[in-house]
């Protein structure tokens, strides 16, 4: 299946299966809104839990918050949202399409290096077990020749973005030679900038300065909050501040389903260091965050880490953790040492200090921050693309039929088990309450009587229930029942007594968290 009706699929199932809704769908929908269902909030709530956990259970030394979206407007000139929040957008004339420019330019360059990757499997096909993929990329003419048109255009697009030159950018884009993928044309616009903060008025409108911001980001609760935090926890360095929120931004180019949203929430953890130790936490927290992400059973050829050859100017390093969605490898989550430029832009927007007093080296100083920040929806899109599988299986009658599974990862699952009575009488279904009564406790169960034994496992295949509990007439009998598993298909029969503990086993947070 190619990778854009895959995509197509994966959407069409989360509306069919109460994962994602289109926002207010019966006004036609909102553009870039979406609302979460039945299964789907269940799955962001589990995966919120997992970052939430493995970040302020696992770690004696981070700690969580709750700020509110509302915030002063000057956190906002200080931290350079109002002056510098903005992205550089273009037009096509012919199809009135709206474009970010610099998406348009890192498209074209994956597009290059898809042509790289297509010359190195046909070269690795043809040399077969000699094929020594190192020196034929630096040897062969036409991957030579498509790396360094890559670093050209790169270069210039580094330089132009650092110095706002709009002008060079669509200059970029002329030279490539980019087309509209709607119309098909160059008929571009100029470049202009565009400020992503939604603003808002509080209190009584004819007051002047009521305008307020929607948070486009988090963090910025975190780095006023810091030293309340320090004081009132007593915190030492390094120390974290945890936090998951909405953030809001008013994205010019809202595409690609929950990818890039108007509203949507990030997980985001800052950790606050001595200065001249952030580079030993940034190595640090890369290898944690990937270690995170590889510990969902995910194969990690469709992970890379993206090194940011355009630097923030406040920053010192940054990567991107990228996945290889149905459209591409993009940015999950970014991790920045982001110095100390918050907290100095905040104490001398504020006037108030902001410094920490480190006993050991009996100074005080601005701490430095490593951030780790991550989209739940992203997240979200990640994990569903990831367990989105079609299947062809065989029937019992060996006729063959085909199978839509979500392989989603036991502990993340919204659904954990289903409890079926193979007939809706002599009192199978009973018994099947009885069991739930029993696990509801402990798992979000579900109860289905309707329709073949068959139909109502595809049903749940389909949610991605990783268990699948029937109750046939030797229930009633022994107290036993068969636990089909959903990505293998095979049944064992066990005791209905150890039902609670074979589930516990197998979704258990804490076996995942000893992984890492
Ligand atoms: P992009 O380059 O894709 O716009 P970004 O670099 O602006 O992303 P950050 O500001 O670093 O993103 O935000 C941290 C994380 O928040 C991202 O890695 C992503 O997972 C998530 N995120 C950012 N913008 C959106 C959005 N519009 N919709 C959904 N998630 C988002």
């Amino acid at each position: 299946m190619n990778q854009q009706d895959l995509f197509k699929k994966i959407i069409a199932h989360s509306k069919e299966y109460g994962y994602v809704f289109q926002s207010s769908e019966i006004y036609d929908g909102l553009s870039a809104v979406y609302d979460y269902g039945q299964y789907g909030v269940e799955l962001k709530n589990n995966i919120k839990e997992y970052w939430w956990k493995s970040m302020v259970l696992l770690n004696e030394n981070i700690v969580g918050l709750d700020s509110s979206v509302f915030m002063h407007p000057k956190v906002w000139e200080a931290s350079g949202h109002v002056g510098a929040f903005n992205d550089p957008l273009i037009d096509n004339k012919d199809s009135k399409k709206r474009y970010r420019a610099d998406v348009l330019i890192e498209d074209y360059i994956q597009k290059i290096e898809a042509k790289i990757n297509k010359e190195i499997k046909k070269a690795a096909k043809r040399f077969g077990e000699q094929f020594d993929e190192q020196e034929f990329v630096v040897t062969n003419k036409r991957v030579v020749d498509y790396k360094e048109k890559i670093k050209a255009v790169q270069e210039r697009f580094v330089k132009a973005l650092n110095d706002n030159d709009l002008v060079e950018i669509k200059q970029i884009i002329v030279d490539c030679e980019i087309n509209d993928p709607v119309s098909g044309t160059k008929n571009w616009t100029d470049v202009r900038q565009f400020n992503l903060m939604f603003e808002t008025q509080v209190g009584s409108v004819s007051e002047d300065s009521n305008t307020i911001y929607l948070r486009p980001e988090t963090a910025q609760g975190i780095f006023v909050n810091y030293l309340n935090i320090q004081k009132s926890g007593r915190m030492k360095l390094p120390f974290g501040i945890a936090q998951i929120g909405k953030a809001f931004r008013n994205e010019i180019v809202a595409r690609q389903f929950i990818f890039r949203m108007r509203e949507f929430e990030q997980m985001e953890m800052e950790f606050f260091v001595r200065p001249g130790d952030e580079q030993k936490w940034f190595e640090f927290w890369k290898e944690k965050r990937k270690k995170w992400h590889l510990a969902l059973g995910i194969d990690d050829k469709k992970y890379r880490f993206h090194e940011h050859e355009k630097l923030a100017f406040y920053a010192n390093a940054a990567v991107d953790i990228e996945y290889e969605f149905p459209f591409g490898f993009k940015e999950v989550e970014g991790i920045h040492s982001r110095t100390d430029y918050d907290l100095t832009q905040h104490q001398n927007f504020s006037g108030k200090k902001l410094q920490y007093f480190d006993n050991e080296l009996n100074k005080s100083y601005v701490p430095y921050v490593i951030e780790t920040s991550i989209g739940v929806d992203r997240m979200f899109l990640l994990i569903l693309s990831h367990s989105y599988c079609e299947e062809k299986i065989k029937k019992e009658n060996g006729e063959t039929d085909q199978r839509v599974v979500l392989r989603i990862p036991p502990f993340l699952a919204p659904v954990k088990l289903a409890v079926l009575p193979l007939v809706k009488k002599d009192g199978l279904p009973d018994m099947a309450h009885n069991i739930i009564n029993d696990l509801k406790f402990d798992f979000n169960c579900q109860y289905d009587e309707k329709d073949s034994i068959g139909r109502r496992y595809r049903r749940q295949d389909a949610i991605g229930t990783p268990f699948c509990i029937t109750i046939d007439h030797q229930s009633i009998e022994d107290n036993t029942v068969t636990i089909r598993y959903r990505d293998t298909m095979e049944q064992d029969r066990v005791e209905i007594s150890k039902l609670n503990q074979i589930i516990s086993e197998k979704i258990s947070l804490r076996k995942v968290f000893k992984e890492f």
